[in-house]
Parts: C-alpha cells; sequence; structure tokens
C-alpha cells in the first residue's frame, strides 16, 4: 500500500538558508545531474512513488536551500530529510559519484542546530543518544535490565496482559532477541591461534558487545581459526552512527575521538567490525573529522585500518569449513555494508564455502528492510511496510533461516517474519561459519527454541 505524504510546493516559504558547521558541500549537491537512475533504488520512491520522497528529489531541496529557493525550517523540508532512510542505496547506483550520505546527514545537522524543538524532544535525544549511547557503562546497564527483564519470567507476564500494545510497545518487545548472558568486555577475552599470522583488532560496539556478545565471539573465533590473533581494545565507546545520522555531529566527532585514541594504544593490526552500520561510520571518521587540524591524519589512519570482519575473511584464502551446514538460507544485504561499503560479493563468497549450506538468493535482497539505525523505532508505517514486503521475498523462497550482518537488519527481519508468520532463524555470516568450524549452533534447530529464550512473538 502507497504512503501519502504531503508535498504541496505552494506552502514552500522564505528563506533560513544553511549556516555555522556542518553545511551540506556545494559541489556535492551540484554533482547530481538530475539523471534520476537512482529513483528505482529508493526505498521512499518505491513505496510513495512521489518525485519529493527520491533522491533526486531531496537533493532538489538540499540545493533550493543552498540557492535561497527553500526555508531551511520548511516541514516539507524537514519530513524529507528524515523521511529518507539514510540507507545509501542511491549513492551505489549513481553514475555521478553524488555522495548522498554526507548530504542528508548534513541537511539534519543544520536542522537540529537551527530548528526549535520541544523541551521533551531536546530532553529524550540527550538521554537516549548522549546519555545511554553516548556512555558504555550506563548503555550497558540499561542492557543488563533488558536481560534480567527477559529472564526472570517478566516479559512472559507482560507479553500475556497484552500493556505493550496500547503503549505501541508490543512491536519494539518483538524484535530485541534474547540478550546475550555474558557481555563481551574489552581487554577481559582474547583468541589466539597457535601460531598467528596477523594481529586483529575487534571493534565492540555497544549492540554487538551486549545483546550480541556471542556473535561477537564467534567473530573473535572464526578470525583466529584463520589466522589472527584477536583481542577487543579497551577504552571503546559507540561509533557514533546513530549521532551521525541523528544530525548530532559534535556528539559524534567526539566520539570518534575516543575510539581513535583507544585503538591508537593497540597501533598494529586491522579493526575488525561485525556491525555493517558501525563500520561504515568508522570508516568515514576522516571525513567527519576533515576540518580539525589536530585530528584529520589520526581519523585518516584509523579509518585506513577498518574492515568488516567478512572483508577481513575473504580477503586471504579462508581456512576449509569441514562440518556440514545443512540448511537452506538466504542472505539480506545490511544498506551499510552492500550501498555504504559495496561489500557484497565476500558474505556470499563464506557462506558458499560451507559445506552442506544452500544459499538462495531472495527478490530484493539490496533493499532497506526498514530498519535504518532507529528508524523502525520513530517511522513505524513506511518500517514496518518495507519489513513486511522483505518478510514476503523470504517466504516465497525455501530458506529457514536469513543471514545477515548487522544487528539492527537481524532485529528487524526478527519482528518482520515473525509478523507474517514466518518462522525463519536471523543469524549472522560469521555465526554460520563459526558452527561449520565445529562451534555451537547459533540458530535453534527448526521449529525449537532459541539459545536462551523463546522463538519470536507472533502478534
Ligand atoms: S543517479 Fe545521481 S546524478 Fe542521477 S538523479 Fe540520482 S543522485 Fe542525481
Ligand atoms: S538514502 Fe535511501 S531512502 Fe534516502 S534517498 Fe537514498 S535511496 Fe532513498
Amino acid at each position: 500500500m502507497a504512503v501519502a505524504y504531503e508535498t504541496d510546493l505552494a506552502k514552500l516559504g522564505t528563506l533560513t538558508g544553511y549556516s555555522g558547521p556542518d553545511q551540506p558541500d556545494d559541489d556535492l549537491l551540484r554533482a547530481c545531474v538530475h539523471c534520476g537512475m537512482c529513483l528505482p533504488s529508493c526505498p521512499t520512491y518505491r513505496l510513495t512513488g512521489q518525485e519529493m520522497s527520491s533522491p533526486r528529489g531531496r537533493l532538489w531541496l538540499m540545493r533550493g536551500v543552498a540557492d535561497g529557493r527553500l526555508d531551511l525550517l520548511d516541514p516539507i523540508f524537514d519530513e524529507q530529510m528524515y523521511q529518507c532512510l539514510n540507507c545509501r542505496a542511491c549513492e551505489a547506483v549513481c553514475p555521478s559519484g553524488v555522495h548522498y550520505g554526507p548530504l542528508v546527514e548534513a541537511a539534519r545537522s543544520q536542522l537540529e542546530r537551527h530548528r526549535p524543538r520541544p523541551v521533551w524532544q531536546r530532553v529524550l535525544r540527550r538521554v537516549a543518544l548522549g546519555g545511554v549511547f553516548g556512555d558504555q557503562r550506563v548503555f550497558r546497564a540499561v542492557v543488563g535490565g533488558l536481560r534480567l527483564y527477559q529472564r526472570s519470567g517478566l516479559a512472559a507476564l507482560v507479553r500475556r496482559t497484552g500493556v505493550l500494545k496500547p503503549l505501541k510497545l508490543a512491536e519494539t518487545e518483538r524484535m530485541m532477541p534474547p540478550v546475550a548472558a555474558r557481555f563481551l568486555r574489552p581487554g577481559a577475552e582474547r583468541w589466539t591461534p597457535s601460531s598467528p599470522a596477523r594481529a586483529v583488532r575487534l571493534f565492540n560496539g555497544c549492540v554487538m558487545g551486549t545483546v550480541f556478545a556471542d556473535t561477537n565471539r564467534a567473530a573473535g573465533r572464526v578470525l583466529a581459526h584463520n589466522g589472527a590473533a584477536v583481542d577487543v581494545p579497551v577504552g571503546q565507546q559507540c561509533c557514533g552512527a546513530l549521532h551521525v545520522h541523528a544530525g548530532m555531529m559534535d556528539e559524534a566527532r567526539a566520539l570518534a575521538k575516543t575510539n581513535i585514541a583507544a585503538f591508537e594504544a593497540a597501533p598494529d593490526g586491522e579493526i575488525a567490525v561485525t556491525a555493517a552500520g558501525c563500520g561504515a561510520a568508522l570508516k568515514e571518521y576522516g571525513f567527519l573529522l576533515k576540518d580539525d587540524p589536530a585530528w584529520a591524519e589520526r581519523a585518516r589512519a584509523f579509518a585506513d585500518r577498518v574492515r568488516d570482519v567478512t572483508e577481513l575473511l575473504a580477503d586471504r584464502p579462508l581456512a576449509v569449513p569441514t562440518q556440514a551446514v545443512d540448511r537452506i538460507v538466504t542472505y539480506q544485504e545490511p544498506c551499510h555494508l552492500a550501498h555504504a561499503q559495496r561489500i557484497t560479493a565476500q558474505p556470499r563468497a563464506i557462506l558458499d564455502a560451507i559445506p552442506g549450506l544452500t544459499l538462495v538468493e531472495m527478490r530484493e535482497s539490496s533493499l532497506c528492510c526498514g530498519s535504518a539505525g532507529i528508524y523502525n523505532l520513530i517511522r513505524r508505517e513506511m518500517a514496518e511496510e518495507l519489513g513486511d514486503r522483505k518478510a514476503r521475498h523470504v517466504l516465497e523462497t525455501p530458506a529457514t533461516a536469513v543471514v545477515t550482518a548487522n544487528p539492527g537488519c537481524a532485529m528487524q527481519l526478527r519482528a518482520s517474519l515473525a509478523r507474517n508468520g514466518s518462522a525463519a532463524s536471523v543469524v549472522h555470516v560469521v555465526e554460520v561459519l563459526d558452527e561449520a568450524y565445529g562451534g555451537s549452533a547459533a540458530w535453534p534447530p527448526e521449529g525449537g527454541r532459541e539459545p536462551g529464550g523463546s522463538r519470536p512473538q507472533r502478534p
């Protein structure tokens, strides 16, 4: 069903242009030649059919503000900058090389600097993105509370009473996988093969290091199986991706500096990342800090070391997996892996190398699933429509599991599949490879229960 959005050009008024730091780069904006080749790749254009909701339409709006034809504070500009999923599918297909991601992020930053927001919204953003995601100790305490909620039986009780439905929180709860029994603490765990050929430093991440800590452990094991000595440097913080997407550039830069310093203390080796969204953000630290003379070079050097874990595994001959994994799976491409990092072949090559495993392609595997950071929490309608579309494509295949490489996609897929009556599991590429190397299976037997929790709830 198409979603209707207001795009009344007659309402466009005058005129507050860009000002201060983090303005959309004028040369990047003018690189768009309006060819329209990006339109079929854009999820919001596919759903709405409206030019304004396409990359070309949004670039036209951004340029309108730059040229003084459109008010920065116009509600249509605001709506379109935030309706965009920042999935960057448009960027990957643009023949003119329009670097769309930084443009929409800069436009949001301008809105956040200049647009009056209700006090409660300002406080909520400060608490959620600054206070919780901005401090690993607070984040871990919050996820620890969630784990207690899941394991104490309170979650089952709350579900039975149905109190979450009127609060519109039932869908949010359905997304959450069982939180790992033990968080991964930087400095506390390492994986060392008998004769290490290289050093790899694991970026832990907020959600990956807590909710999905066992996936990070699987990454450590498979990298060690491939000759890497893996550790998790201390002093890491959130990558800042959510802050960049929300236009909170100063907060993102502060987190970037902390991470750069933490990994400079472990100077040799590549930095492995298990979350596509984090990887894309970390690789762009050079761009984020380009105007800071004290940090620009350090940020570039840091970004040069960052690799998605599938990229690292595929850049050398893979240690041969010996244990058959008799499953049929399909692969959902995380946007920030496929479009922002252009990594599409490596995860498939890893899956193809696993004996017994059959990889079947679903339709539109690279179309956004609707997760997009916290988009699925704040823009439910569009996110659910994309999630349902994705679930239908999975259901068209014989796959009993969806493999992906990003925690946001994993949670969104989990909720969408359950909502659409699918019992398919959702796993990370490294978990499948870990099983093929003799590690424990990350997914339940078909029709069974997940480790540490129940299957996703259906409506
Ligand atoms: S493909 Fe590139 S140049 Fe063409 S309309 Fe889209 S952004 Fe502009
Ligand atoms: S980032 Fe994604 S949603 Fe936004 S304009 Fe580009 S393709 Fe469309």
